[in-house]
């Protein structure tokens, strides 16, 4: 597998769950896509499909999951809970696919991107000839909101370290960091969305998390976790929050290099950290990873010149 170049799947694969918010079932039709597509939503169970790209300028919605939207023929068409999917493309290094949900919700699973990254490993990559294409950033930008601050320092790699703190005995202060190509991915992947039993009950009266149950969250109630089988990691609640970050970051209309600092941040100043990004171009440069790579690994090969070499 050559990292510089962009990868789609090889084959189409079938994801099926039930959605968080309907408890209906949901399903997912994952496509092989051409360069330079990204990750392009389709809702197939409309009269007329409604494609939704999986970027910045959709996201329409970031309180309890990312939800992306888009008006047609005058009616809001949304598609909500992509982050964890969105996180397990990066797992996997896919960069194009087109994803046909035949509803409004990503089938929650069971809270974590395991069984997304095992399908789309299921259905294998399949190498593009043509470059990825990364944003390296120019300059540090923050954003704080109270006590909750994301920030991005320039760097050539993507680096996520996370704080979280909550006053609970079974969480507490955790930290995490994990850094795009360098982690194994199962160090996260396995890490599910997390509750508390007072909020999933109120959520529920409103109609909400539906489908929410021990099956697909950590729920805890105000001292001990409630899951029988207990934590999944330690530290499986800032692991979460690294995971839902790769997925937002990856809302950014190409791979974004940088050591992201976040604390106590969640989906709306993971969209707010993208959006500063790219809503000035002035604030970084496009190049193809094989450009950074040229630059920042002495070992680095250039396979082109390999072969023009004859070696
Ligand atoms: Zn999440």
């Amino acid at each position: 597998m050559n990292k510089n170049r962009q990868h789609t799947i090889k084959r189409n694969v079938q994801i099926e769950g039930i959605g968080l918010h309907s408890g209906k079932t949901a399903s997912l039709m994952v496509k092989p896509a051409l360069p330079n597509t990204g990750i392009l939503f389709i809702r197939t169970d409309l009269a007329q499909p409604v494609s939704i790209p999986a970027t910045f300028e959709f996201v329409t919605q970031t309180k309890l999951a990312t939800t992306l939207g888009r008006f047609s023929n005058g009616v809001s068409v949304q598609i909500s809970t992509v982050e964890h999917l969105l996180c397990a493309f990066k797992l996997m290094g896919i960069d194009n696919a087109v994803v046909e949900v035949n509803g409004p919700e990503v089938p929650i699973m069971d809270g974590s991107a395991a069984a997304f990254c095992e399908h789309l490993m299921s259905a294998g990559l399949y190498e593009q000839a043509v470059s990825r294409k990364v944003a390296v950033l120019k300059k540090r930008i923050e954003i704080h909101k109270g006590d909750k601050s994301a920030s991005i320092e320039p760097s050539f790699r993507l680096k996520i370290d996370a704080k979280v703190e909550w006053n609970h005995p079974a969480i507490g202060k955790q930290n995490y960091s994990y850094t795009m190509g360098e982690s194994d991915f199962k160090e996260i992947a396995m890490a599910r969305t997390f509750g508390f039993l007072k909020d999933v009950e109120q959520l529920q009266k409103m109609g909400l998390a539906r489908g929410g149950s021990l099956d697909n969250a950590v729920v805890l109630d105000e001292v001990r976790v409630l899951n029988r089988e207990g934590l999944r990691y330690r530290n499986e609640f800032v692991r979460h929050k690294v995971l839902d970050a790769i997925g937002d970051l990856a809302l950014a209309p190409m791979a974004i290099l940088g050591d992201v600092s976040l604390v106590k941040a969640g989906h709306e100043l993971h969209a707010e950290l993208v959006n500063a990004i790219f809503s000035d171009p002035s604030q970084y440069e496009v190049k193809s990873l094989e450009e950074i790579n040229e630059k920042t690994d002495p070992n680095f090969v250039n396979p082109w010149l390999v072969s023009a070499l004859g070696q």
